[in-house]
């Protein structure tokens, strides 16, 4: 008995030194988580579909990026792009009564990140097809010309998106090109967001013209307030096309992923 309480006084040190340590490895896992949702806690709704494509081929440095804003041109038909959970559901005002909500936000976070790029040295422009309603997909000012275009001659044409909120969105992520030449861009933007199978949908129109579609979240809950809250709309913005931004640069200058 003395023996053994002898040894439990001498081993006291280090029992607490090891519950101590412990302790401090939790605190210290839980601070990080928290950091980590508290940056990311607006896009928490990945897609959760099964995808097994992964982009591998290297793009040169000087790669050239077109900024599209989804259904830029597809106002007043069909393809007009989410009206958002706040007016659809909730009886809010449009952010802009001459075009869908969706859109309204896809512009902005198009212009943010462009000029973020451009500040981290990207070769990166929008475009703005100047015509908010155009019937042919394949007239040749729709976002789906002009993005095919820069596709053939080698440069990554990405469209920005909200999904539709509630049951008929899917979350946050990347729907890759239908394409075998996948790349590291790709792959950056599908870690930083999500990743959507390559035939979603049986096969986008945007996607089928080698037109990335980057969902930025389902617009709905605190994303759409933080935006729709003047208070909180600019830093929103911000903290989206820095995400953006960064999984560009992380793809193009060979810089590890966060
Ligand atoms: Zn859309």
């Amino acid at each position: 008995m003395r023996l053994k309480q002898s040894f439990f006084f001498r081993a006291l040190p280090l029992i607490c030194g090891v519950l101590f340590s412990m302790e401090t490895v939790v605190q210290k896992t839980f601070a990080e988580g928290n950091l980590v949702s508290r940056k990311d806690v607006l896009l928490l709704n990945r897609v959760r579909l099964k995808s097994v494509w992964e982009g591998k081929a290297e793009v040169p440095a000087n790669l050239s990026i077109l900024i599209l804003a989804g259904h830029a041109d597809s106002q007043g038909i069909s393809g007009a792009g989410t009206a958002g959970e706040a007016v659809a559901l909730k009886g809010a005002k449009p952010m802009d009564a001459s075009i869908s909500d969706e859109l309204f936000w896809n512009l902005l976070i198009r212009d943010a990140v462009v000029q973020l790029g451009l500040e981290q040295g990207l070769n990166i422009r929008a475009y703005e097809p100047g015509i908010r309603n155009i019937d042919d997909g394949n007239h040749p000012l729709t976002n789906w010309s002009v993005g095919a275009r820069h596709a053939r001659a080698g440069g990554y044409p990405l469209e920005i998106h909200f999904d539709s909120y509630g049951e008929y969105g899917f979350g946050s992520g990347l729907i890759p090109a239908i394409s075998t030449k996948l790349n590291v861009v790709d792959e950056s933007l599908a870690l930083a967001f999500g990743r959507y199978p390559m035939f979603f949908r049986g096969g986008l129109g945007a996607p089928r013209r080698e037109i990335r579609v980057l969902e930025i979240g389902k617009l709905e809950g605190e994303l759409e307030s933080k935006l729709r809250d003047p208070n909180s709309r600019q830093n929103t913005i911000d903290a989206i096309a820095q995400k953006v931004v960064t999984a560009l640069v992380g793809a193009i200058r060979g810089k590890p992923l966060p």
